[in-house]
């Protein structure tokens, strides 16, 4: 059997391996390093899967969150509300565009952000609302939506991990995430779901005037060359990444059903084990791209199954360890911990498995019996 990992990206690269190196080559030979053809052709490529009017590339994930919210006019002081169960990015921009990040608890099923905890904590400062569709599940976003228009409040989608999931919404339209709010951002990190050779980014919105205003944020703020209307930052997507996601876009919708049958295997595995949940699934399946393969361990043994999995050589992840609201960086007074009772159960139970496109069936058994193993002894 294949040595298991956490992400392999070896085994899909063999697949596009001449697409790819043919590109790559080519960009070499013609020098069009920054902004060339790959990045142009790609950007259109991605719209139109999205069925978005733009997409704007950058340089990270982070950064598009970054340029999104900057782009939207946010400032110091006005309230974004978050979740507290996410990877860091998410509240770090809003803290360093000295906005005041709000946060909240999450959902015990979805993991992702619980609307009625938005609307309690909603207040006249309040701006701008961040879901995160974490782990690959769509976010409730009929609720958030309706909360933000009741509230005049702009929606912020952070698709870092469900690049190609779609939303079915209460009026029986359907949706890819990152297409619903006003404005959403994208990672294009190697281990997320649509992955480069490095660090990249993308930010989408339907909104032809911010979109204008992205497009010169990410270039020093500049519309018309050495003319700087705003302050802007230099986030770029290099050819050499946008050859690569151009290679992997067509695939993508194939790389997400690969994600979804090994959960599926994953689920029947561990149905009907007493003190292990799988991950739960709102609605259709097309709602869920596995970013993560995430367990909750409910009988105690988490920390000692992670150490078990290691001394077996089956890698595993506990995302997220700490809440946001107990790490020093994002610590605010007003907090108390009965705000955050599913975040704080929920870092003490969650495991994630190896997740992604190459994991074979013999890889999975082993994975499965070793945790139902151990779990129940
Ligand atoms: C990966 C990730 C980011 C940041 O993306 P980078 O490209 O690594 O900067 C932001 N938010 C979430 C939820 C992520 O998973």
């Amino acid at each position: 059997m294949k040595k298991i990992q956490m992400v392999d990206l070896q085994g899909q690269y063999e697949f596009i391996k001449h697409k790819i190196n043919h590109s790559l080559q080519e960009i070499m030979e013609t020098s069009a390093f920054i902004n060339g053809p790959e990045v142009q052709h790609f950007q259109k490529e991605l719209e139109e899967y999205l069925n978005v009017k733009h997409v704007i590339p950058c340089a990270n994930g982070t950064d598009a969150l970054q340029i999104a919210m900057m782009g939207l006019g946010l400032k110091p002081g006005d309230e974004i509300i978050t979740a507290d169960f996410t990877f860091a990015a998410t509240v770090e921009v809003i803290a360093l565009l000295q906005l005041t990040p709000v946060l909240v608890d999450v959902e015990a099923n979805t993991f992702n952000i619980d609307p009625k905890a938005i609307e309690k904590v909603i207040t006249s400062k309040t701006k701008a609302i961040v879901p995160v569709h974490l782990f690959g599940q769509t976010a409730n976003m009929d609720a958030i939506m309706e909360i933000a228009r009741k509230h005049d409040l702009y929606v912020i989608e952070d698709n870092a991990q469900a690049i190609g999931a779609n939303f079915h919404s209460r009026e029986a339209k359907t949706y890819k995430t990152g297409t619903i709010g006003h404005v959403a951002s994208t990672s294009f990190f190697p281990s997320k779901n649509l992955g480069c050779f490095g660090d990249g980014g993308a930010i989408f919105t339907n909104d032809d005037e911010l979109a204008h205003v992205l497009r010169g944020i990410v270039n020093h703020g500049m519309y018309e060359r050495y003319h700087h209307d705003v302050v802007g930052v230099n986030s770029r997507l290099d050819s050499f990444q946008a050859a690569v996601l151009r290679a992997k876009l067509p695939n993508l919708d194939m790389y997400n059903e690969s994600r979804k049958a090994s959960a599926k295997k994953y689920d029947q595995a561990f149905a009907g084990q007493e003190h292990i949940e799988i991950p739960y699934r709102e609605g259709k399946c097309d709602t869920h791209v596995y970013h993560q393969y995430t367990l909750k361990i409910t009988n105690g043994k988490r920390d000692a199954l992670v150490k078990h999995l290691g001394e077996k050589g089956i890698p595993c992840g506990v995302y997220y360890p700490i809440p946001l609201h107990k790490q020093k960086a994002y610590q605010d007074e007003r907090y108390v911990e009965s705000d955050f009772p599913v975040t704080n159960q929920l870092v003490k139970e969650v495991i994630s498995l190896p997740m992604h496109t190459e994991l074979t069936d013999d890889q999975i058994d082993l994975i499965t019996s070793t945790v139902i193993e151990f779990v129940n002894n």
